[in-house]
This record gives structure tokens, sequence and C-alpha cells, in this order.
């Protein structure tokens, strides 16, 4: 549930606020080469402008190490965004040195200052109350629009909030809306769909849903450790093996709320181009990998996700990168596209084949935030979002 004030909810005219966005998107040779993060955000930068606040940016992006790194500059990101908003963007090769202090202390409302990358400073993921600190002293207010960060407790997605007054933008209210409301008072049946690679990341997931949730279909490579764990040889299908005791409670505790695919596509090497045949789930000989689910399964997913009033999907069903082994993943994207209740997608992996197969407009919501995400689904409260003010 959403209980959180956001930026309508108090007065931003001629304030300076700090907005902590999701800028982490692809860059190469200096260049963004895909702005969904950026444009996500758009909403909320552009009603601070227009009601008057001079607003200060700031993100990670990628990995550094703690120190500065020049592929991971936002510079790109800043230009991207001057872009999109048509409005001129400051940037400042600085995080919160004295450069950034000095941007901040002399912007106008209605300005737009980007900052440099947030882990750029060792302090960063460290939640350090004196980054925190510094961060908060250029401003007034903190706004905390970075959906996808907020599972971390980092001093720009956490600490600053506990010197300065935090409240929510809209892409972190959108979020919050339709992930707590999937998850807290779904409309039934609910039904939740899980693949992708590993299970490791995902047993609190799945340990979560099988509380709330009527069915869960599973596929893709979490499919493969759970058939390991019942017994069957899997050949040489990625399995994730520390995961397969785990994987034994959850069929044992499951009953028939888990769905397990009844066909698969096997395939002689991971590669678009192998040989491929589709059979019936057993045994898998040596040499071979599954690689999708098979028809079967996809008309008997296709007939629970019609049904369904509320559709929670994370992980794809193959290997989706290779049209060979699409199908099955393609063939859910339509049968959630088909269903007329409320139908939600996470993962970056799972947003990708989504917007591949054309049918994301079809999607009730896309989460901009892979694990984030997750976390809601596991019923943990991010921090990002916790330390925001009440309403
Ligand atoms: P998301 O990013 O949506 O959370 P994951 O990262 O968990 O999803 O998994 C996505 C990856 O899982 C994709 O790259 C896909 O190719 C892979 N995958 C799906 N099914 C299989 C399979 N049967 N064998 C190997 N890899 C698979
Ligand atoms: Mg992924």
């Amino acid at each position: 549930m959403f209980t959180k004030k956001t930026i309508t909810d108090i007065e931003v005219q001629g304030k300076r606020v700090l907005v902590r966005v999701d800028f982490n998107v692809p860059v190469k040779d200096g260049k963004v080469t895909d702005d969904t993060r950026i444009q996500a955000a758009l909403k909320t930068i552009r009603y601070l402008q227009d009601h008057g606040a001079a607003q200060i940016l700031c993100s990670h992006l990628g990995r550094p190490k703690g120190e500065p790194a020049p592929e991971f500059s936002l510079k790109p990101v800043a230009e991207r965004l001057e872009t999109l908003l048509g409005k001129p963007v400051i940037f400042v090769p600085d995080f919160i040195g004295e450069q950034a202090q000095y941007a901040a202390k002399n912007l106008k409302p209605g300005e737009i200052l980007v900052l440099e990358n947030t882990r750029f400073e060792k302090g960063e993921t460290k939640n350090d109350p004196q980054v925190s600190a510094r961060l908060a002293s250029m401003a007034d207010l903190y706004v905390n629009d970075a959906f996808g960060s907020a599972h971390r407790a980092h001093a720009s997605t956490e600490g600053v909030a506990h010197f300065i007054p935090g409240v929510a933008g809209f892409l972190m209210e959108k979020e919050i809306r339709y992930l707590g409301q999937a998850i807290a008072e779904p409309d039934r049946p609910f039904v939740a769909i899980l693949g992708g690679a590993k299970i490791s990341d995902k047993i609190g997931v799945i340990r979560n849903l099988l509380v709330k949730a009527d069915q869960i279909l599973i596929g893709g490579g979490m499919a493969n450790t759970f058939f390991h764990a019942s017994g069957y040889p899997v050949g040489d299908s990625l399995v994730d093996v520390e995961a397969i005791p785990t994987a034994k409670e959850i069929l044992a505790e499951a009953g028939n709320k888990l769905r397990l695919p009844v066909d698969v596509v096997i395939a002689d090497r991971f590669d678009n181009e192998a040989e491929t045949k589709l059979v019936q789930v057993g045994p898998i000989p040596d040499g071979w990998r599954i690689l999708d689910i098979g028809p079967e399964t996809v008309a008997n997913y296709r007939k629970v996700i019609e049904e369904a009033r509320t559709v929670v999907w994370n992980g794809p069903m193959g290997v989706f990168e290779f049209p060979t082994f699409a199908k099955g993943t393609f063939g859910v994207a339509e049968a959630v596209a088909a269903c007329r209740g409320t139908t939600i997608i996470g993962g970056g992996d799972s947003v990708a084949a989504v917007n591949l197969s054309g049918l994301a407009d079809k999607i009730t919501h896309i989460s901009t935030g892979g694990g984030a995400s997750l976390e809601m689904l596991e019923g943990t409260l991010l921090p990002g979002y916790a330390v925001l003010q009440d309403k």
C-alpha cells in the first residue's frame, strides 16, 4: 500500500529539491543507448520545474568502485535529459564536493542541475552519514523517484532523508501502488509466473507467493532446478545447484499451487541454430539442454492466465534471446496481454522480452526496477521508500 507523501503534498516553489532518480542506463561511446529510465523520471522532473523548484538530480550509473571512472560519468545522461526536456540542463562533474555545492547554491527556481555519479563516492553504498549530510546540505527537500534503487539503503537513496524531509516522486508512487496492491490485496485469482535463470535470487519470492498467490506457473531455467529436485536427470540444462535443497522443500510444501512445464524444447547446443526436439518432461539425455517450455505447457498456462484477475510475471520462460527458443516466452506474453485483469511485469530481462514481443502496451504496469520489484514480491519493505514521510 502506498502511504507516503508525494511532491504534490508539499510546497516546492522556490525550494531547492534534491531528486534521486534511477538514471542507471546503458551508455556506449559517450551516448545513452536506451533512455527508458530517463523517460520514466520525466513526469516528476517536469512537475518540479513547472512548480518553480530548483532541482538537483542525482543517480548512480553502473558499478564504479567508489572512485571516479570516466566510462560511468552521468554527462551523457544529462545531455540526453536536455534533449528529452527541450530545456537546458546543467551538469557538474562532481557529486558532493565544492563544485557541486557551489552549483547547487547558485541554482535558480526552474533550473535543473545533474550531479556526477553517486557511486564515485565510497560512502554512497556504505550509507555513510557524512555523505548523506553533505548531500542534504545542498537542498531543502528530498524527493525519491528512484524505485529501481529503493531496495538499497545507500546515502543517496535512504541516508539523506534522515537529514532533510523526503517525499516520493510520481514514478515511485506508481510502482509502489501497483506492486503493493498486487501483493497486499490482489484481485483473485492471483497468478504469478516465474522463470529466468537463477532460483537463488528468487527463492524468497516463491516462498512469499506460495502464501499469497492462487497459482504459480514456473518456466525458464528455474523449472530445470525443480525437475532436478524431483529426481529427473536434466542433461546439460542450466541448474542452480545451490538451490536444489530449497527447491525440494518448496515442492513438498507447494501442493498443486505450483505448476511445472509438461513439455519442453531441448537442444544439442546453446545456439539459435542448434538441433532441437520437443519432448514431454522426463529424463533429458546428456548433451541436451532444456531451452524453452513447449506448446502444451503454453496452452495450459494460457488457460490459467486468461482467467486471472491479477498477474505478476518475473523471469522469461526460455532463452528468448534466440528466436528458436522464444516461443514459450512470447506465448506467455500473448496470454498476459490478453488477460483482462491487472498485469504486472518486473525484471530486466522479462521487460526486454515483452518489449521484443511488441505487446508492452497491453500490460497494465511494466516495472522499472528488477531487484526492487523482486523484493516487493518477497514482501520486503524497501528502505528508500520506508524512510519517506508518511502522509
Ligand atoms: P529477469 O531479468 O527478468 O529477472 P533473469 O535475469 O532471472 O530474469 O533471467 C533471464 C535469463 O534467463 C535470460 O537471459 C534467459 O535467456 C535465461 N533463461 C531462461 N530460460 C532458460 C533456460 N531454460 N536455460 C538457460 N537460460 C534460460
Ligand atoms: Mg536479469
